[in-house]
């Protein structure tokens, strides 16, 4: 199966409800040679939209974060463990989360990154792929609202530049 196999999947899956509000699923972008991989939680309104991942007003934080550190999205793979919207935002259902996972897992394992950032705490319940490295940081949308969750966020982000 290739890439672009598995994001036919993800946009005709029927697995648990959210693809009724959605005008679009969002498997995640990015080439498909990689050395980094950033999940999220779901997306948002303005991601539901466009059919990518982090394009709001997180996505414009991420993306400062990601600049400062010299970090190049144009090369790495960005994703969700959720790939459709939720209605009015709220958190998937651990229901929801089982349907979809397995899409990640095979992102994971196709890609094969030599990191993966979880940002959030939904996306923490990613199950790890052996061999790749996972680093837990905060979901970018609490980094932008709260000092101490900015600066753990900037922290992990200035750390990871360095590992990878
Ligand atoms: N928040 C997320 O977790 N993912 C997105 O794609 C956008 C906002």
């Amino acid at each position: 199966m290739t890439l672009d196999d598995l994001n036919e999947q993800i946009r005709k899956c029927r697995k648990c409800r959210l693809w009724q509000c959605a005008k679009n699923a969002v498997p995640g972008e990015g080439p498909d040679t990689i050395r980094l991989m950033l999940v999220g939680q779901n997306p948002g309104g303005e991601e539901d939209k466009a059919g990518r991942p982090f394009v709001g007003r997180s996505g414009k934080f991420l993306n400062a974060v990601l600049a400062k550190n010299d970090i190049d999205r144009e090369e790495l793979f960005v994703t969700n463990i959720v790939k459709h919207v939720t209605p009015k935002n709220r958190n998937p259902s651990p229901d929801e989360i089982s349907a979809c996972v397995p899409y990640l897992i095979s992102q994971v394992k196709m890609l094969k990154p030599k990191i993966v950032v979880l940002m959030g705490a939904v996306a923490w319940q990613a199950p790890r792929v052996k061999g790749v490295e996972y680093i837990e940081t905060v979901h970018p949308s609490a980094a932008m609202r709260f000092t101490k969750m900015r600066k753990r966020f900037e922290e992990d982000f200035a750390t990871l530049k360095k590992r990878l």
